[in-house]
């Protein structure tokens, strides 16, 4: 068998049946194994559609073994570039691009679909720096971690503005269970302050001074659970000189609550700052000071969406793990990837997992 999936993960693909898209129905059945692999060809028992256990993922339609697919993404999330990739598992750069693009496609709608009602209640927003082609052409790497379990919420890539900054934060309310109960930490970056009350608070119109002329401008109420901490950085060169916390929105009171809940002395980013280091090793085209950057934007793109699938699901942390109980042999502590600390999966997944899972129809190029 080619993908340990159960039956019950996969779900009809045909646009016009009733259980396109509706995972739990029981309407997908095993028809038969084909193939040297033993690949599954799986039925729908509602519309009578046939399709194998690839579609909808980066393994579908490949001339590629699955093994061969698998190695280039763990070579490619170690920090290995293209063409060191292309040389250690024997194809082609072209090969390796068209893989990352698939897989980088495949893994942000895996992300969309399972990174959802998350228990978070703070986070931490940072942008780090990055390029394509040449230095001008920028494009930023924008993150939202959880503290407490380094779960990569949100990224987004592009040059560094406050509509990308607006998108990021947009995308990561949405995926909190209680966007109401959270504290933001972020560096001095201005739109963060200005998009903070428009996009978490609660709005209101305050009344008109008198009978006549216009309505004052719509203003925002921080709720209580609300609170947003931003950490200046001077310099003085490329030299930090002094580094100066600003609670910007709510109370004080929440935030002592919130640090303290975290075991931390004073406001901080370090999580997200950590975050910067892994993801510059993790990815090749941010590595510093050397030649392996993007050439084209959507390389860029989807392998910053593949480093952050594979970080968030594959990747156990040692600050994360937990003592075990009772000692096995040698072993005393049970290793834990961040998806799994913030409780979205019990085991640590495989890249052959990830990749596997069907996401829908859009990473067929
Ligand atoms: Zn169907």
């Amino acid at each position: 068998m080619l993908f340990s999936l159960p039956l019950d993960s996969f779900v009809c693909q045909t646009p016009h049946c009733p259980d396109f898209h509706q995972p739990g129905r029981q309407n997908i059945h095993l028809r038969k194994f084909y193939g040297p692999e033993k690949r599954r060809l799986l039925r729908c028992r509602t519309c009578g559609a046939e399709f194998s256990e690839t579609k909808g993922t980066p393994y579908w339609g490949s001339k590629l073994p699955p093994e061969q697919v698998d190695r280039v993404v763990d070579h490619i999330t170690h920090g290995n570039c293209f063409s060191s990739t292309a040389a250690l598992t024997g194809c082609h750069r072209t090969t390796v691009a068209r893989i990352v693009c698939r897989a980088g496609v495949h893994l942000e709608q895996f992300h969309d679909q399972h990174a959802r009602d998350l228990e978070v209640t703070s986070m931490q927003a940072d942008e780090r720096h990055a390029f394509v082609g040449e230095k001008a052409e920028q494009a930023w790497d924008f993150t939202v971690v959880d503290p407490k379990s380094k779960f990569v919420i949100e990224g987004q890539v592009g040059a560094r503005t406050a509509e990308l900054t607006k998108v990021l934060l947009v995308n990561a309310r949405e995926r909190l269970a209680n966007p109401q109960r959270l504290v933001l930490f972020t560096d001095g970056y201005l739109p963060y302050q200005t998009l903070f009350p428009e996009l978490f608070g609660t709005p209101w119109q305050p009344p008109r001074q008198g009978k006549r002329g216009r309505f004052p401008r719509k203003a925002y109420r921080i709720p209580r659970g609300l609170a947003h901490v931003r950490i200046i950085k001077e310099y003085s060169g490329k030299q930090v000189v002094r580094v100066r916390t600003e609670i910007a929105a709510g109370t004080q009171k929440r935030v002592n609550l919130e640090l303290e809940t975290l075991g931390y002395m004073k406001p901080n980013t370090s999580a997200v700052e950590r975050q910067n280091g892994t993801a510059r090793r993790m990815n090749p085209h941010l590595v510093r000071k050397s030649l392996a950057f993007a050439r084209l934007p959507i390389h860029r793109r989807t392998l910053a969406q593949m480093v952050q699938g594979v970080y968030n699901w594959c990747r156990p942390q040692r600050g994360l793990r937990q003592p075990l109980a009772e000692p096995l042999g040698r072993r005393k502590y049970a290793q834990r990837t961040p998806a799994m600390a913030i409780g979205l999966t019990g085991r640590c997944w495989s890249i052959r997992d990830l990749l596997s899972f069907p996401c829908g129809v859009a990473c067929q190029e």
